[in-house]
């Protein structure tokens, strides 16, 4: 049986650095292997609370370079390979976020691979399948992933962006959606969702379920699951919002 393991929960600048939401990543467990998603600030504590085995991690992805998806990424590498001394894992992240130095450069030996993502490539770590998208619309370069389950399943993850039509399409076969809804209501040069981005993604596409998080502060004000409720109501799908260390079994 497969899992997806929310640690956090937080998406913005303020609930990051109040920590009103945890920002740890998210795990991906398939059998007896694990994938970490987004390792943001607390990762590794979040980890070792829930008591995740770390060297069975040897999949890391990260969507973009900013913090709130990377901080804990060096400190996961020299974790999961023993400083080194045990050479394993691969990391999947952009050109722009290698580019950026988001990884150590002592460290990039202690890994076995590192692979850049690219739009619409299909990746295999196994027991890990995952593609990548369209490039999204945010202030780095990021790709929306949909990840392929050995129950038959796919969950997408609409990482950081701005709404831009053909969004929703590029997320359609996903039965499970989960949504990075940083904002309640939509702010002008802001390339982050909003609810009522996530109204328009879903009037298009109609996944068996879907989870909003990574919620900044306009979310957080308005009670996230009250709005998932109302959403779920509105528009007769099941949504639910997440809350720190949510587990969903595929
Ligand atoms: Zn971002």
């Amino acid at each position: 049986m497969s899992e997806i393991l929310f640690l956090g929960t937080a998406g913005a600048r303020y609930v990051v650095a109040k920590q009103l939401r945890a920002s740890a990543g998210t795990v991906i467990h398939i059998n007896n292997s694990y994938l970490l998603l987004d390792p943001g600030p607390g990762t590794l504590v979040h980890l070792a609370k829930r008591k995740i085995p770390i060297e069975k991690i040897e999949t890391i992805v990260v969507s973009h370079q900013h913090l709130d998806h990377s901080a804990d990424l060096n400190i996961m590498v020299d974790a999961i390979t023993e400083g080194g001394f045990k050479k394993r894992g691969t990391l999947f992240l952009t050109e722009s976020a290698l580019k950026e130095g988001i990884l150590l450069s002592y460290l990039h030996s202690y890994l076995k691979k590192i692979e850049l993502l690219k739009p619409y490539t299909f990746y295999e770590s196994l027991p890990f399948k995952f593609k990548t998208t369209c490039l999204l619309k945010h202030t780095a370069e990021n790709y929306g992933l949909l990840f392929y389950f050995p129950e038959g399943k796919i969950v997408g993850f609409i990482t950081d962006t701005a709404f831009f039509d053909g969004l929703a399409e590029e997320f359609a076969e996903a039965n499970i959606l989960v949504i990075y809804t940083v904002r309640y209501k939509p702010l002008e040069n802001v390339l982050h969702l909003s609810i009522s981005d996530v109204k328009k993604i879903l009037e298009k596409i109609r996944p068996e379920e879907v989870i909003l998080t990574h919620f900044g502060m306009t979310m957080l004000k308005v009670n996230p699951f009250k709005v998932a409720q109302k959403l779920s109501k509105d528009l007769g799908l099941k949504i639910r919002a997440c809350y720190d260390g949510m587990e969903i079994k595929i």
